[in-house]
This record gives structure tokens, sequence and C-alpha cells, in this order.
């Protein structure tokens, strides 16, 4: 394929032009097109639910045993790591993400398909405590079709953690990829396809999520949506569902608190500060975006971490040794930009960074360096809002009970960090943050046997965990009789079960 070729999309089973209009995924290091495709339009959607529906209907997925399905799901993870090398390429053009990020997003990737796979035939129904003459179950069924709704600054690895236990319980599904970010969740159908997966239970529908995904969540036969992306989008779709009383599960936005206590190893916590905010060039739901610093390391800290960010290598993504890679688009970069000057009108001083790079690579692609801003307030905008960019705001704190109380006050609480060399305080700290992920000692680690999700406006329910499968079931309880006698209420004999 030439990269005047227009890429097909998959729909229903089939390799062929979407019906929307043409359009390029564009290397944000470059601006340059990587491939050109046709969008999804509205008929596409239809055909994908549709063609979904009759694959669930028809194809005996649903029925075959967890481990038929297990052993699917299995070569879909041994596929991705034998074609591990060409989708971090992809990915790293298509996102712009440093190619050693992109490599770590495909390996996990393998591994939540590995690990759903095995959740599969290891998920266990349970015969439970009986309180009659009737021995109970709880079992778990399909849903049906189910739409995956996905955000452009993790492809791959976000869409596996949908796609990976919607398959494992039975279902079929339809992936929304972000509209500038669509190659992946490409990649990805293709290679459903060639582990074996029946055709028609995977479809993608690049495009325009407030069109596409929008009809997508509407439609009567989606019967679950699990979405990653903005609060804003979020909550929209959290009002359809609830008309629909249709479970979703929401993956939002963050501005999650980092914490350096007086006790903290400054080795580490430089390091792990540096890593939690400018990593992924801060394009991450979890980047941790608030720094709170014990008064009496203030000083100190803050220059061990200006002197590490200042050498945090700002360039191009291919090369092995580049640490953060270009912003996705150039308008994303103007809205990070707008943070900055927010900062600076609320008073903020720029510590670090703040203005785009010049000269060479940096000319043509969205760069910006790792930015650092003091002198604001927790209350203030900058420190309230999610940038999804290099920017952290930096506050000094005096005592524990008012660092809880700033570290909690925001809408957001998806994770938290914290810093100290005493285990106690550590406990009594990280039990008080509001947050469904709190880091001791460590920063944007992850397991996909372990939950993750957000409070409040960072989300609703749960993705990954051993039980992340039955988000994608319905579960049945099953009773069954054992009189020896007919039920006795109807000769009269009254007793009921409790
Ligand atoms: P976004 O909300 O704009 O888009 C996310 C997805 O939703 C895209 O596929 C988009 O096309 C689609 N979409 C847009 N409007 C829609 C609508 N009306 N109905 C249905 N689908 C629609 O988010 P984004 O800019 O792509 O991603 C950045 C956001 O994602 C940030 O806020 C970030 O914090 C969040 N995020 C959260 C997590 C998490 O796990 N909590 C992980 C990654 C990113």
């Amino acid at each position: 394929m030439t990269l005047e070729q227009t890429l097909p999309i998959c729909i229903a089973g089939h390799w062929r032009l979407g019906h929307g209009e043409r359009y390029a995924s564009r290397y944000p290091a470059t601006g340059e097109p990587v491939a050109w495709l046709n969008a999804a339009n509205l008929n596409d959607v239809e055909e994908a639910v549709q063609g979904a529906h009759q694959a669930f209907l028809h194809s005996g997925w649903a029925q075959r045993k967890p481990h038929e399905r297990a052993s699917v799901l299995y070569r879909i993870a041994a596929l991705i790591r034998e074609r591990g090398e060409e989708l971090a390429q992809l990915q790293r053009q298509d996102n712009g993400k440093p190619i050693g990020e992109t490599r770590a997003l495909v390996a996990s990737a393998a591994g939540t398909f590995q690990f759903f796979a095995a959740a599969c035939e290891t998920l266990e129904e349970t015969i439970t405590p009986s309180r009659g003459d009737f021995v109970t179950m709880s079992v778990y069924e399909p849903m049906g079709v189910v739409a995956a709704i996905t955000p452009w600054n993790s492809p791959i690895a976000s869409e596996a953690q949908k796609v990976a236990p919607a398959l494992a319980a039975g279902n079929a599904v339809v992936i929304k990829p972000a509209e500038i970010t669509p190659l992946l969740a490409l990649q990805l159908a293709r290679i459903c396809e060639d582990a074996g997966l029946p055709k028609g239970l995977v479809s993608v529908l690049p495009g325009k999520g407030s069109v596409l995904g929008d009809a997508l969540v509407q439609h009567p036969l989606i019967k679950r949506v699990s979405f990653t992306g903005g609060t804003r989008t979020g909550k929209h779709i959290a009002h359809i569902a609830a008309e629909k009383m249709m479970p979703v599960s929401l993956e939002l936005g963050g501005k999650s608190p980092t914490i350096v206590l007086d006790d903290a190893d400054l080795d580490h916590a430089v390091a792990g500060v540096l890593y939690g905010i400018f990593s992924s060039s801060g394009e991450a739901c979890i980047a941790g975006s608030r720094l709170f610093v014990a008064r009496s390391l203030y000083e100190p800290f803050m220059e061990r971490l200006v002197a590490g960010a200042a050498t945090l290598r700002l360039g191009d993504p291919a090369d092995e040794t580049t640490q953060m890679g270009p912003l996705i688009s150039a308008s994303h970069r103007e809205s990070v930009e707008r943070y900055v000057a927010l900062g600076l009108a609320e008073g903020g001083t720029v510590r670090l960074g703040g203005q785009r790079p010049v000269g060479g690579i940096y000319d043509n692609g969205y760069f910006f360096p790792p930015t650092i801003i003091e002198g604001l307030t927790n209350s203030q905008q900058t420190c309230q809002e999610e940038i999804f960019g290099p920017v952290l705001v930096a506050m000094p704190f005096d005592d524990e009970a008012e660092l809880i109380e700033q570290a909690n006050d925001s809408l957001y609480a998806l994770a938290a960090g914290i810093w100290t060399g005493d285990y106690k305080r550590a406990w009594a700290l990280g039990r008080k943050i509001q947050a469904g992920t709190v880091w001791i000692n460590t920063y944007k680690q992850f397991s996909i046997s372990t939950p993750f999700g957000g409070w409040r406006d960072s989300g609703l329910g749960r993705e990954k965990g051993r039980l992340g499968i039955v988000q994608y079931m319905e579960q049945k309880s099953l009773y069954w009789g054992m009189n020896e006698q007919p039920l006795a209420w109807a000769s009269g004999h009254q007793g009921v079960a409790s």
C-alpha cells in the first residue's frame, strides 16, 4: 500500500473504503501524512452494528466454551507480539510518541489479551448457599454488541483494554478510535481476523466522535459502552446511557496530585515526579500534574527537579534516546500554550519552559518543552483544569491536614503519588487521598491484573483486573427446584425462604 492509496476500514467483516470524507493520519513530528483513509459515515455505523449483531447471533462465538474463546485470544496476543515492531513504528507515526513508549504500549496490548484469555478460561460461576428447597447459582451471559470508544493518547493499549475482555465475555465489539489516530485499531482488527476470530465480531469506525461515536452510543443494539476520553464527552455519553438504561464505563480526565513529604528519598522523588508529568509529553490521564512539596524541602527539591527537567530529551520520536515527542496536533499545542498564558495571568511564574522550541525538527512538529509553573494556589484555574500536556504546577505545603484538603480539592480524582520514607505516613495519607489509584514511592506503573478507574469527574466503573471480564457480561441467577412435593403455598401452607 502506497501513501497515495486510501486505506480500507473494517466494517462488519469487510475491508473496504469508508463512505465518509477522505482524511489523513499525520505524523505529529513533521505534520506529514502517514496514511490516507475515508472516515466512516452513519451508514457505516449502521452496517457495523448490524453486522456485529448478526455475528454475535450466528457466528457461534458466544456459545464456544471459555477455553475455546481463550485460545483465539492467546493467538491474538501472539500475533501482536510477532508484529510488535511494525505496530510500534506505525503507532509512533500515527501518534508521535517516542518509539520506546510505543513498544511498551504494544507489549501491554499483547499482555492484556493474554491476561483476559486466562481470565476467560478460569472464570468461575458460583453455586450460592442454598436458602430453601432449591439450588442457587450465579452465572454470566454475554451482552451482545458493545462499543469501545478510545482517545488518541495510547492507541492499541486502550483498545486492547476494552476489546480483550469484551471478546473474552463472548460479545461482538465496534471500535470507535480517535479520529486522528485510527491506524492501530485497524491493525488490531486485522490481527483479530488473522487469529481466527469470526468475521464481523470486530468493526472499526474511524472519523468524528461527535457524529459516529454519538450514533454508536445511541444505537439500540449497542448494549454497553466502554469509553475512555474527556470528561465532557463522558458525561454526554452517560446521559444517553441513562435514557437507554445501558451500563457504561467511563475512564475520564485527571489532575492528579503528587506529594513529596519532608522525609522522601529525593533521588526517587525527583525521578518519579519527572516521569509522572513529562513522560508521554504529559498527554496522560494519570499525569502527576499538581505537585505538592513540603515547604522545608521545597527549594532544594525544585532546584533538582528543574535541573532534571531541563535535561530531558525532547525530539525525534524515532530516536531511541528521545524521552518526549511532539504533542498530538497543532491545535492541542495551542491549547497547552493558552494554559501557560493563563497560569501567568493568574499570577504564576514559569520556572522552566513555557515556550515552543525552535530550529530543526521543532519547526514542523508540534513540540512543547517540559514546563514548570510556580506561585499559584490550588484553587486557581491552572491548578484545577486538565491541561493534558507537559505542564506541572508546583506548590509548597505546610502541614498534612492542609495538604490533604488541597490534594482532594479537585473535581478529578483519578490518581495520586506519595513520596515518603515512612510507610506509616504513606499508609495514613494514601487512605485519605481520594483517587482511583495511589502510587507510593513510585508513579505511573500499571498492571493489567489490578483494577483501574477514577472517582468523581475522573470516571465511572473499572477496567482491568480478573473481574474486568464480568463488566462485559450480564449476571443471571438460576434457581433449581429440589422439592419432593409441589410448592406449599398452593395447598394452603405458607412458607417463604429469605
Ligand atoms: P475525547 O473525549 O475528545 O474523545 C475520546 C473519544 O470519544 C474519541 O474516539 C472521540 O472521537 C469520541 N467522541 C467524541 N465525541 C463523542 C460523542 N459525542 N459521542 C461518542 N464519542 C465521542 O478525548 P480525547 O481528546 O481523544 O482524549 C483526551 C482525554 O482522554 C483526556 O481528557 C484524558 O484525560 C482522557 N483519557 C482518560 C484515560 C483514563 O483511563 N481515565 C486514559 C486516556 C485518556
